[in-house]
């Protein structure tokens, strides 16, 4: 599955609650970054080797939608979207911090190997469904967040048009859409159980390399 993912979209600050934890104004726009497709690995059981000499990597638990055609004016969330993933944008926090200050793209922080995790795809079931359903990532057995695309600040229909008009949209394109409040670093031996409406949909665990 993951092999033929094309384009790796990620919308930033996109929950109220999450832009204000790390002191970010809200955004009056859609804020968007991409990752390299080398980011990708699949939370299948397997161990997850992440940096372990550049400070702090943090968790942001996200919901991952999955593009089935090229997006054509007009076209709604329900028809463009073919299925869904469970994913974490890993983020080297203090990297990103040092970027931040020096007004420097955010590649190293958000773009490093093995930060962009999925779990499964899963069949999309509609926006209206998907609204009844919690995400939520467990850490070593503790919730640690919980997001609901219902208090997204820009909602899948504005992220998938914004996207397709700034960038190009089309099959094989996948767009994380925002973290909730809740994000933390991870830690060796770490083991992450990513969860869509109490069912574990990805799993692995870390290992700082
Ligand atoms: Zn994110």
């Amino acid at each position: 599955m993951i092999k033929d993912i094309k384009n790796i979209f990620c919308v930033g600050r996109n929950y109220a609650l999450h832009a204000k934890e790390l002191n970010n104004e809200i955004p009056t726009s859609p804020f968007l970054f991409s990752k390299p497709t080398h980011s990708l690995v699949e939370a299948n059981g397997q161990s997850i080797t992440l940096p372990s000499n550049q400070g702090s990597v943090h968790f942001e638990t996200e919901l991952v939608i999955h593009i089935a055609k090229q997006f054509e004016s007009g076209m709604k969330v329900d028809e463009i979207v073919d299925s869904m993933a469970i994913g974490l944008d890993l983020t080297l926090r203090d990297v990103q911090s040092q970027l931040k200050q020096k007004q420097h793209p955010w590649l190293l922080a958000k773009g490093f190997k093995n930060s962009a995790v999925v779990s499964d795809f899963i069949p999309f079931p509609g926006v209206e469904a998907c609204e009844q359903l919690d995400f939520s990532l467990l850490k070593n057995g503790e919730r640690v967040q919980v997001g609901n695309i219902k208090d997204l600040l820009f909602d899948l229909q504005t992220i998938i048009e914004f996207t397709a008009e700034h960038f190009g949209l089309g099959k094989g394109d996948i767009i994380y859409t925002g973290t909730p409040s809740g994000v933390g670093p991870l830690s060796d031996q770490d083991q992450l159980s990513l969860n869509w409406g109490g069912n574990e949909i990805g799993s692995c665990s870390v290992t700082m390399g």
